[in-house]
């Protein structure tokens, strides 16, 4: 049973409309497509997880702090006598271990991540105990990218390699027992526990003033649109005006929580759209209006 599903990472979600209006340096290019990757990762193994049968509380996406040092998790599984600790990893490439040292396809030093995941699996440890709970962790690194090899002289059994993944299912499936009452407080409370972080410190600097303004095609083709038919000069794609209005007013209020949303500020963002009495009566359809005697502004529906 899947306890916690996967929310989509609303740093991807900023940098995603961020990255068609301003230039990204190299760093936060490579960053951004780090995460994306990482992203679709994570995606392939819970599609992959699906194959689990019998009685299991699946729970992705968790991030913890005990004592001041914070910790993230992939994918934990709570299973009758034991937890599953899972860190996917979608490398590509022929990666390599020297001397307990990781190098990527570069030849790059690498962080190990065999030393992120015991870290991890000691921090939940000490997390489950303050919990009141006892439970043998077995943590795995999942290498879920068809294209991954790793060339090391000694395997170590914590590694799932791509060749792997459908043993390593199996293996699981033949142990399914009941689950008592107790497991799935556990779920519930780790879940409690909990945190969501910010991300808004972690983008590249940006202002109102210096991003692109106009609005982007629908297709997630990073094109603007070059007029007010809304007709993408890519992929061909057209869009109705209210759609199109709403989706640009959402981009801006997730990337500016701040500023509020006003007829003028959005006629401003969306570039293409000549009357502003389009942009206020497509604000007044579907926002609510707060008016005040020098300035009215709009916020989403509750
Ligand atoms: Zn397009």
């Amino acid at each position: 049973m899947l306890f916690r599903p996967r929310p989509e990472k609303l740093e991807l979600i900023l940098l995603r409309y961020l990255k068609p209006r301003m230039e990204f340096s190299y760093d936060q290019a490579l960053n951004y497509t780090n995460l994306v990757k990482g992203y679709e990762g994570e995606l392939k193994s819970d599609i992959w997880l699906k194959g689990l049968t019998g009685e299991w509380l699946v729970l992705h996406d968790l991030l913890f702090e005990y004592h001041g040092s914070k910790f993230q998790i992939d994918t934990l599984i709570i299973t009758f006598e034991k937890i599953y600790l899972l860190d996917v990893k979608y490398f590509e490439g022929d990666y390599s271990i020297k001397d307990d040292k990781w190098y990527n396809p570069a030849g790059t030093l690498q962080k190990n991540p065999l030393h992120q995941l015991e870290r991890c699996e000691t921090l939940l440890t000490k997390l489950l105990l303050k919990l009141g709970h006892h439970y043998e962790i077995e943590s795995y690194l999942i290498f879920n990218n068809p294209e991954f090899h790793l060339n090391t002289t000694s395997i170590n059994p914590a590694f799932i390699f791509p060749t792997q993944l459908n043993r390593f299912l199996k293996k699981l499936n033949m142990k399914p027992v009941k689950l008592h009452k107790k497991h799935y407080q556990l779920a519930k409370q780790l879940v409690d526990h909990n945190q969501e972080e910010s991300p808004y410190s972690r983008l590249p600097q940006y202002s109102f003033e210096k991003l692109k303004k106009g609005i982007i095609c629908s297709n997630n083709c990073n094109t603007f649109y070059s007029d007010e038919q809304l007709i993408c000069k890519k992929c061909g794609c057209k869009e109705e005006v209210d759609a199109a209005v709403l989706r640009s007013v959402e981009e801006f209020s997730l990337l500016f929580p701040d500023r509020k949303i006003t007829t003028e500020g959005i006629h401003d963002w969306c570039g293409i759209i000549k009357s502003k009495k389009t942009i206020r009566r497509i604000l007044r359809k579907y926002l609510t209006l707060h008016r005040h005697s020098r300035s009215s502004y709009y916020s989403f529906k509750e």
